[in-house]
């Protein structure tokens, strides 16, 4: 029988990856309700880390959909870190459910400006992926009339006014927010530029360029649908073109490693610490 050779590898977690403070915040007070036994619904998975959502449904956290609220009465409902557009509170309110609104303090922030801008009749316009929750939320500060683009590709294509608001979803590229204001001042509109990136993401993208160059290899920890996960992993992956994401312990693969490398485990601001330790443990095993 084959037995493969133990590899000697070296690894460290990048102790600044890991759950931001509106994740943790959420987190907390769903799991506060939890040790009192009591029931709580989360509108949408509370973190996108599929590790951490089993761990927190096995103590009863229950995930449904908007269409689902409607059919809950009396109940504990939970609204994770993204935030909700204010239908969403008007139809949890309409049947005596007990809100616990753990949107994180720096979206709140954003959806009373976002709401403030149009309030004021500007035209608001919002960098960030349309269909995303927290997106969601913004438009909803809006009745629905901010315009979202993605890319610079598709602001090419839009017809703007001659002025405009600015924000950006909480975890966009900096660069590429700067970026988006040079096109937009290239095409001569007045542009006031509300630069609504989270710090807690763009602070940690010179650390992880620094984080992957130091290590041979990086492995990246992050749920597939955290769109903070895939923007940090492209920063890993362009600093070290040996980098790797996974959401398990179990994907680690043997054959990635050459004997005796020092490999970096970091992840998104949804990756539970735990879990990098984790794979930290079974790197080293390997
Ligand atoms: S990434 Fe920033 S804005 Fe988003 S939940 Fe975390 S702390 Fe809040």
């Amino acid at each position: 029988m084959l037995t493969k050779n133990k590899l000697h590898l070296k690894a460290e977690v990048d102790r600044r990856s890991g759950f931001c403070f509106g994740v943790v915040k959420a987190i907390e007070k769903a799991e506060a309700l939890l040790d009192e036994g009591k029931r709580v619904y989360s509108v949408g998975q509370i973190v996108h880390n599929e590790e951490e959502v089993e761990r927190l449904s096995k103590k009863g956290l229950i995930a449904i959909g908007h269409e689902d609220i409607r059919d809950l009465k009396d109940e504990n409902i939970l609204f994770r870190a993204h935030g909700e557009p204010p239908d969403t509170y008007e139809e949890v309110r309409k049947h005596n459910n007990v809100l616990m609104d753990a949107t994180c303090p720096i979206v709140l922030k954003l959806q009373r400006d976002v709401h403030q801008a149009w309030l004021y009749g500007k035209h608001v316009y919002i960098f960030g992926k349309a269909g995303h929750p927290e997106v969601r939320g913004l438009v909803g500060q809006t009745n629905g009339e901010a315009r979202v683009f993605r890319t610079i590709e598709a602001l090419r294509e839009m017809e703007l006014p001659q002025a405009l608001a600015l924000f950006s979803q909480t975890t966009m590229n900096p660069g590429d927010f700067h970026d988006v204001v040079d096109h937009l001042n290239d095409r001569g509109v007045e542009v006031e530029v509300h630069d609504s990136i989270c710090r807690q993401v763009s602070g940690r993208e010179e650390e992880l360029k620094a984080f992957s160059r130091h290590h041979d290899r990086v492995v990246f920890v992050a749920g597939r649908h955290s769109s903070n996960g895939k923007m940090l992993y492209e920063v890993c992956r362009t600093h070290n073109p040996y980098a790797h994401f996974i959401s398990r312990s179990e994907e680690l693969d043997h054959s990635w490693f050459s004997p005796g490398e020092h490999i970096g485990v970091c992840g998104a601001t949804s990756t539970p610490h735990w879990l990098l330790e984790e794979v930290r443990q079974k790197i080293e095993a390997l």
